[in-house]
């Protein structure tokens, strides 16, 4: 597959039409988020997802109750809908090109598979650092365990990581040592795995940028997040860490990097900053992202409207922060209760009306039955005149759901 980088005019499909219906691969709480924008509009929304009462099917006029894969699937999803995007970047590319055949897919499956493969997505950071000067961490391809032996020393202490289906930092193991190189890679069961240097993080930004088929791009301000556990735990917008140099620069990177992939849609590229101030690019995902769940109440467009403007092929729509914003994810853990004396677990619904009480907060639940530990439930976005109020309503909330507070608020 290769990347298409031409520019075409705009053929808009416009909303409160008949054939205004829009198709998406995956019903997670980002397909659930991308119907609430697309219908806010006035599009009707298919869902292709196998699991019944998906929190995107829940909201969706149309449910496909079928695997990405299927073909009988598919072509429902495309008799509702001409134009489809994808939720989730594990997506066969395959299922998006079947779209792209005679319709219009955002993402492209060219673009998704590279960011489908860790490697593929290294070499392609690398190939646009030669223009924008921000390179991925230094790493070496793990196909066999002569690929161990060959390893350059200076790659570690580092980590290993798959080359595919890794997120929320699984399949992911931090090694010292040549011995531990090997030993974690033969418990990878063959799988081809990329290590990578372990670098000094100062802090992990996050950078959302939208293209049109024109070619319009747009770029979001930076985003600071804050994981635990390699799940998102809060995001801070603006970064407040990052100086205007670094934001400059990442933004940029983010801008070439979306022109270089010729990708339409929604982009979210991850960057670490180190301890001396070099800007490093980590990953990317093809649609929508977590980090960026605060455009919902703090920006002008959101990014999942962005998402529905781009599939639909209308303007991109202004990307301005209006209020500052600190979200916090919640997993299913606080909906767990433990008995300091005895140890036993109860399951009790978290305070909501509390944290409704307090100033900016807004309350997002994903419709999701069953709380589970590290499940993704929801999350609040805070937003306020500055930085400092929105985290320490965050901190509020922290304490209201039994959750550690972050260190910096
Ligand atoms: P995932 O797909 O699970 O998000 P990432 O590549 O983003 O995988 O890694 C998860 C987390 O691990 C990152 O957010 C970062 O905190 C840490 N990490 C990943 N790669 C490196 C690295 N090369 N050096 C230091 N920390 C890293
Ligand atoms: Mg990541």
């Amino acid at each position: 597959m290769t990347i298409d980088k031409q520019v075409h005019p705009r053929q808009p499909l416009l909303p409160n039409t008949v054939s205004s219906c829009l198709g998406i691969l995956g019903g997670g709480q980002l397909g659930r988020m991308f119907a609430h924008a697309a219908q806010a509009i006035g599009y009707k929304v298919a869902v292709l997802e196998p699991e019944a009462g998906c929190p995107a099917a829940q909201v969706a006029e149309h449910h496909v109750q079928a695997n990405y894969d299927d073909e009988a699937g598919m072509s429902v999803l495309h008799t509702l809908a001409s134009r489809v995007t994808t939720e989730f970047e594990n997506v066969p590319a395959d299922s998006l090109n079947y779209f792209a055949r005679d319709g219009f897919v955002s993402p492209a499956g060219a673009c998704v598979s590279i960011a489908q493969d860790r490697l593929s997505e290294k070499h392609f950071f690398t190939r646009c650092a030669l223009n924008n000067g921000v390179y991925p961490a230094p790493h070496w391809g793990i196909a066999t365990s002569d690929d161990v032996k060959s390893a350059p020393d200076d790659l570690l202490p580092g980590i290993l990581k798959t080359v595919r289906m890794g997120y929320d930092g699984k399949g992911q193991v931090r090694v010292r040592t040549r011995e531990e190189l090997a030993q974690a890679f033969a418990g990878m069961n063959g799988q081809h795995c990329v290590l990578e240097k372990m670098l000094p993080l100062a802090y992990e930004v996050s950078v959302l940028v939208a293209r049109g088929v024109d070619g319009e791009a747009v770029v979001y301000p930076i985003a600071e997040n804050v994981h635990r556990d390699g799940i998102l735990f809060t995001t801070v917008v603006p970064s407040p860490n990052v100086s205007p140099e670094i934001a400059k620069k990442a933004q940029a990177a983010a801008l070439d990097i979306i022109a270089e992939l010729g990708y339409v849609g929604v982009l979210c590229i991850e960057f670490f900053v180190l301890d001396d101030g070099t800007l490093a690019v980590n990953e990317m995902a093809p649609r929508p992202h977590n980090s960026g769940h605060y455009t919902i109440d703090a920006c002008v467009t959101s990014q999942f409207e962005q998402q529905v403007r781009a599939l639909a092929q209308l303007p991109l729509g202004d990307v301005r922060q209006h209020s500052a914003a600190a979200m916090l994810n919640i997993l299913g853990d606080v909906w767990f209760d433990t008995d300091a004396a005895t140890n036993k677990e109860t399951m009790r619904e978290p305070a909501w009306d509390q944290i409704m009480a307090i100033p900016g907060a807004h309350l997002h639940l994903y419709g999701k039955a069953e709380a589970r530990r590290a499940r993704k439930m929801g999350h609040i976005t805070f937003v306020a005149g500055t930085i400092a109020e929105a985290q320490k309503a965050l901190a509020n909330a922290c304490t209201i759901l039994g959750i550690a507070a972050p260190e910096q608020a």
